[in-house]
This record gives structure tokens, C-alpha cells and sequence, in this order.
């Protein structure tokens, strides 16, 4: 099915999902569809099994890693789901060129199963990689803000910061994280710090709709210099990673002036502010072929639980600083230039938060 207008695309060749290897040759079961997996959840549940469900859209990294090792040291059982999920994406974003790298997620889910199985964690049960068809049996769901389709939407949460400028995005990722719930039926979920709202939001729709699983989160996993992992990175390119590490620095400047005592917003983000302001002055005096340019759609100095934006931090309950920015296309590429997957044409967007922690009296 080709898209129609506000229609997603579920050209096959969009979803590049390999022929299925037969799974005897993982040390992990992999489910293309729900049935099987079921029956596992089902048979582990009477050996009174517990099962930590890690959702990813794949191209993984060393956060998605950690976040299957946390969920092996709390469950017998681990099931990471790899789906690029279309309805999170807007008609104008990424969905087909986000990366999709099923042999190399698949290499590194086993050394990581070697690893757990050789000490004393749960480890890797099973995989599930379904096709969009499986995950939305009913329609080609829409992308459109007022489409069609079966969805959960948690607002106002899913309508600040990121789903202000990604209106479509929680309502996807809301609605798929219900289905992977459901589907697994799992004790616990497994989600990262590096995407903050998301950790909010899901944990108000577990709340909202009594789901009966325990969210638990991650630490970000960053580069050695900060940059938090990603899988768009490989996007960026040798000369747009350095510069994107701007959205760090200027939230740890942030969390800086917080830990010296600041409580107002102005004190706190005022120092963030300078230092993207003064980045981009300095990118803007080079020569396109020299030069980085970026876009600050945010920063942003919330409540933890409403996501409301504070004047003046309580700090009996601290405060979350996130931030986005957008790197434009390279203007003018240079002969042997390392411009990242996509040549520098890609946009990138890079998110990043700190968690303001409560300050005890
Ligand atoms: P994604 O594949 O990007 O949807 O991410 C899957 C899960 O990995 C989400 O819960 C993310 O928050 C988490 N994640 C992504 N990047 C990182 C990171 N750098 N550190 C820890 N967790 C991450």
C-alpha cells in the first residue's frame, strides 16, 4: 500500500524486515507475530518466570544495551521488540530513512546474550520484530493530527516541548507502547532517561489506564565528551557531532547554576541561552564550507510530573531540563569530508535532558 494523502506508506520497501532466519540460530526466539509469543509469555508465566520488556525501533546502540542489562538483572526473562513505528513519525519526517540495521542489531543482541548468560543475570528470551500489518491489523493508520485509526492519547503531556513541534509523535508512541504492552504482558518496561517526556508519558498512561507493569528507566549512556547516544548520530558527521554537543553544554550549564543555588528560570537558563547564542554567532562568522548552522526549537525548565514550564524551581521537587535542536544540512561539503550516513543532506535533530534532583533541607 502506497500512501495517500495523510496515509503512511507501507511499501515493503520501507520496512525492510529480512526473510526470517530460523530462530534456532540465535540463542533467542524471534516473533514476527503474536500468537507464538503469547504461548512463551504464557508458559513462562506458569514457571513463574518474570518477563522486563525493552521497546526499541532498533539500530541500536550502548543506551539500548543498558537498558537490556538493567532489565536482566530485575527479570528471569527479557523480550526486546524492534519496530519503527510509522505512527510516530509526521507526514514530513524521517520514517523512510531512519536507520534500519537488523544483521548488526541482531550481532550485538547475541554477544549481549553471551554475556548475560555467562553470569548471573536473566538474559535475552525473545525478540519481536512485527510487521507493521501485525502492529495495525486494521488500517494503514493515518499521520494526519485528526486522522483515522485506533490511538491513545495522553494530553496535555503529549502536547508540550517535543509534541509541540511534533504534534503526531506521543500519540504514536503512546499507542504503540499500549499494543507492545498488551502484546507481552510484561512486569516490567524498560525506558530511557535520554527521552525524558517519554518516561512521563508512558508512566501516566500506565497509571491512567491501570496497566499492570512497573516502568522503570535508564541512565542516558553518552559519549565520553557528553553527546548522548542516538541513532540518528550517524546522521551527523564529523563536523556537525562536534558543534551538536552545544545542546549538552548548554544544559550543563543550566544544571550548573542550579547546583550553586539558583532557583529562578532566568538564572538557570540564562547561562544555556548565552552559550547557544554565542555557538552559533561563531559558526555563522565561518564559510559554509567551515560552518554548522542549527535551529533551538527548546529549552526547556519543567516540572517533572506536569511538564509545565516553572518560573521558580521548588526544590523540594527539582525540575526537568531537556532541550532540541535541529542541525541543518551541511551548506557546502568538502572533498573526503566524513559528512556522516546521507552525505550531511539530512537534518538532524538532537535531544537531550538533565534531571534537576530535589535538594533535601
Ligand atoms: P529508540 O530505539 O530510539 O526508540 O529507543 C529505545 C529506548 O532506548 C527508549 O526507551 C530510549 O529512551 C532508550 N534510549 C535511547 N537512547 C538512549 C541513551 N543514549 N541512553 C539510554 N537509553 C536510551
Amino acid at each position: 500500500m502506497f500512501r495517500r494523502a495523510g496515509q503512511l506508506q507501507f511499501a515493503s520497501s520501507l520496512f525492510r524486515y529480512p526473510a526470517a532466519a530460523p530462530s534456532r540460530h540465535y540463542s533467542f526466539e524471534v516473533f514476527r507475530d503474536v500468537p507464538p509469543l503469547r504461548q512463551l509469555r504464557r508458559d513462562l508465566l506458569l514457571s513463574k518466570r518474570t518477563v522486563g520488556l525493552v521497546p526499541t525501533m532498533g539500530a541500536l546502540h550502548d543506551g539500548h544495551l543498558s537498558l537490556i542489562r538493567q532489565a536482566a538483572s530485575e527479570n528471569t526473562d527479557v523480550f526486546v521488540s524492534i519496530f519503527v513505528n510509522p505512527t510516530q513519525f509526521g507526514v514530513n519526517e524521517d520514517l523512510s530513512s531512519y536507520p534500519r540495521t537488523w544483521d548488526a542489531d541482531i550481532a550485538k543482541l547475541e554477544q549481549l546474550n553471551d554475556e548475560l548468560k555467562s553470569g548471573n543475570s536473566g538474559s535475552i528470551t525473545a525478540i519481536l520484530a512485527p510487521t507493521p500489518k501485525t502492529m495495525y491489523p486494521t488500517l494503514p493508520p493515518s499521520s494526519e493530527i485528526n486522522g483515522d485509526g485506533s490511538f491513545v492519547t495522553i494530553t496535555p503531556l503529549a502536547k508540550k516541548l517535543e509534541g509541540a513541534s511534533r504534534p503526531v509523535f506521543f500519540r504514536g508512541v503512546a499507542t504503540v507502547c499500549m499494543k507492545l504492552f498488551n502484546i507481552v504482558g510484561a512486569e516490567r518496561v524498560y525506558f530511557g532517561q535520554k527521552d525524558v517526556q517519554q518516561t512521563v508519558v508512558i508512566k501516566r498512561m500506565v497509571k491512567d489506564f491501570h496497566l499492570d507493569t512497573e516502568v522503570k528507566i535508564g541512565p542516558t549512556m553518552r559519549e565520553v565528551d557528553g553527546l548522548a547516544l542516538s541513532s540518528r548520530n550517524v546522521y551527523l558527521g564529523a563536523r556537525r557531532r562536534k558543534v551538536g554537543l552545544v545542546l549538552f553544554s548548554a544544559l550543563k550549564a543550566a544544571e550548573s547554576a542550579y547546583q550553586s543555588g539558583k532557583l529562578a528560570r532566568s538564572d538557570i537558563l540564562g547561562p544555556s541561552n548565552d552559550i547557544t547564542r554565542d555557538v552559533l554567532s561563531q559558526q555563522q562568522s565561518l564559510s559554509p564550507a567551515e560552518r554548522v548552522t542549527f535551529e533551538v526549537d527548546y529549552i526547556s525548565l519543567a516540572d517533572p510530573d506536569t511538564l509545565e514550564e516553572v518560573e521558580t524551581i521548588d526544590p523540594a521537587k527539582g525540575a526537568i531540563l531537556s532541550g532540541a535542536i535541529k542541525m541543518a544540512p551541511l551548506e557546502k561539503t568538502n572533498a573526503g569530508e566524513d559528512c556522516g550516513l546521507g552525505d550531511g543532506k539530512v537534518a538532524v535533530r538532537l535531544i537531550d535532558n538533565l534531571i534537576l534532583k530535589p535538594v533535601s533541607e
